[in-house]
């Protein structure tokens, strides 16, 4: 309203003017103001308590001390298919156990299953600024957990849309900003949105959308909840457990018995190598500008630079955009970057492919890979917090399914796929210092052992024998280097024979 006054005051000149813009606010103007910002903070913050009522009592549930919630069953995970349009088939669990009043989270994830089967535990401590991103994450699984944390802290809130069906209300939650869908008519949570950064197409969405709301131990809890990451759907799975208060919360965060790995001592006949540690970027040089770089996607997820004759070769590009970036300063150390590689889509051998890729580098991947890297490089990823330049024609070269391309006498690129694993599968052959790099096809642990062959092992130990390859070392995207008497002893760990 002032503006308004003082805007036509200023072109018009009218006397008398200022003295009508210095006037106080009328009552119409200070509630059109508060429109602005009180207004959509105050309704959101009615629409979450409604909402916190109708799931059980919006007093009570700013009170609870624990949650905890878990699910089981099959998971399609992105990017680690066969191929980069199939997404991998696993057997997954999950419990979340919340202790709210202490700040702390403890997942217990894993897989169930066949020959991957395992489960790990870990503690997040919520008062570590950097773990808020992985606990917005883990908590908006619950929808009690998300209106619990915005009962505590309502001038986070705005109400930013309305429509036929849903009060949209956005609000900070662990650090993020979330926005989340809530039912006219039911109250309930139906879904929840927050910004993600997915390895091929950059910038996009995650959503969750909660369902079978029913009665559950004096409350009202979801039965169900889908995941959908860049619209893919994740999960579409019932929960299995979820509960507001644990009897004892001290017993559901008691200290795990680490399992003794037996398996690994059983089998250890070569001498044990002296693990890089997982903050150290330690590397090992293979005679002339062949370079293991170990650590390079956090870890145990190791890269290769290769110095040809234009230039060093980067190859496996595991981790983050960050990682991606770490990774090419340690490969600049043999000469300007000029190729980067990685020897299949997945996420842990390509999710840093966009910090290591420069203009001036070209891509050579395989075939089956191309549009999945090209996507990768040139996605938009303005949710890094360090701003990212995506390239816009990046320079890609392709090895065709089972063929090669090589680099003078330094360095040989194969299709070894398909393998087992996945349907293209590069490995990469030094011929000087008689080094073969492979990842995903055998791992050989840094206590001396090795990992049992899996199908893949056998077609690496196969690929070797086809190509008459003179390898001295094996060195792994996971695990130590080793050698083909290592190859042989996993596949003697085998209970079936390799696949003819
Ligand atoms: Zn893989």
């Amino acid at each position: 309203m002032r503006l308004v006054v003082a805007a036509i005051c200023s072109t018009i000149v009218l006397i008398g003017c200022s003295e009508v813009a210095q006037t106080a606010p009328s009552e119409s103007e200070r509630s059109s103001r508060s429109d602005t910002v009180v207004t959509r903070a105050s309704k959101a913050i009615e629409i979450v308590r409604q909402s916190a009522d109708a799931l059980g009592g919006a007093v009570r549930l700013r009170e609870v001390q624990s949650i905890a919630f878990g699910f089981e069953g099959e998971a399609f995970f992105p990017y680690q298919g066969p191929t980069p349009l199939e997404p991998g088939l696993f057997n997954y669990t999950e419990r979340n156990i919340i202790d709210v009043a202490g700040a702390r989270l403890r997942v217990v994830n894993g897989f169930t299953g066949e020959q991957t089967a395992f489960t790990r535990t870990i503690d997040i401590d919520g008062a570590d600024a950097a773990m808020l991103p992985e606990l917005a994450r883990q908590l908006r699984q619950s929808p009690h957990a998300i209106l619990h944390a915005w009962l505590q802290d309502p001038k986070r809130l705005a109400l930013t849309d309305e429509t036929n069906s849903h009060h949209v209300i956005a609000g900070a939650f662990y650090g993020e900003l979330i926005h989340v869908y809530i039912n006219r008519e039911t109250k309930h949570v139906d879904r929840v949105v927050m910004p993600f950064s997915d390895v091929r197409y950059g910038d996009t969405e995650s959503v969750i959308e909660f369902s079978e709301y029913a009665e559950n131990s004096g409350w009202t809890a979801p039965g169900r909840f889908r995941v959908v990451d860049a619209g893919a759907e994740i999960f579409n799975l019932p929960y299995n457990d979820y509960t507001l208060e644990l009897d004892d919360l001290e017993a559901a965060f008691a200290p795990v018995e680490r399992s003794q790995r037996t398996q690994a001592t059983e089998n250890s006949e070569t001498e044990p190598l002296e693990r890089p540690g997982p903050d150290t970027y330690e590397h090992r040089d293979y005679g002339d500008g062949v370079r293991a770089l170990f650590n390079s996607g956090g870890p145990d997820y190791h890269s290769l630079a290769v110095a040809l004759d234009d230039g060093v070769i980067v190859i496996e590009t595991p981790g983050s955009l960050d990682n991606g970036r770490r990774l090419r300063e340690r490969a600049s150390a043999l000469g300007e970057v000029r190729y980067v590689s990685a020897s299949h889509h997945h996420g842990d051998h390509a999710g840093a492919v966009a910090g290591v890729v420069i203009p001036d580098a070209a891509l050579i991947v395989a075939d089956n890979h191309r549009a999945f890297f090209e996507d990768a490089v040139t996605a938009p990823r303005m949710l890094h917090p360090g701003g990212h330049q995506p390239l816009t024609s990046p320079a890609i070269e392709s090895v065709p399914p089972r063929g090669e391309r090589a680099f003078g006498d330094r360095l040989v690129i194969y299709d070894a796929g398909p393998s087992g694993h996945v349907e293209a599968h590069l490995v990469f052959y030094a011929p000087g210092p008689r080094i073969l790099f492979q990842s995903d096809m055998a791992v050989f642990r840094w206590d001396g052992s090795v990992e049992p062959a899996r199908d893949q092992a056998c077609r690496l130990r196969a690929f070797i024998e086809e190509r008459s390859l003179a390898v001295d070392t094996i060195i792994g995207g996971h695990g130590r280097p080793g050698d083909v008497a290592d190859l042989d002893r996993a596949i003697e760990l085998r209970e079936a024979p390799c696949p003819a």
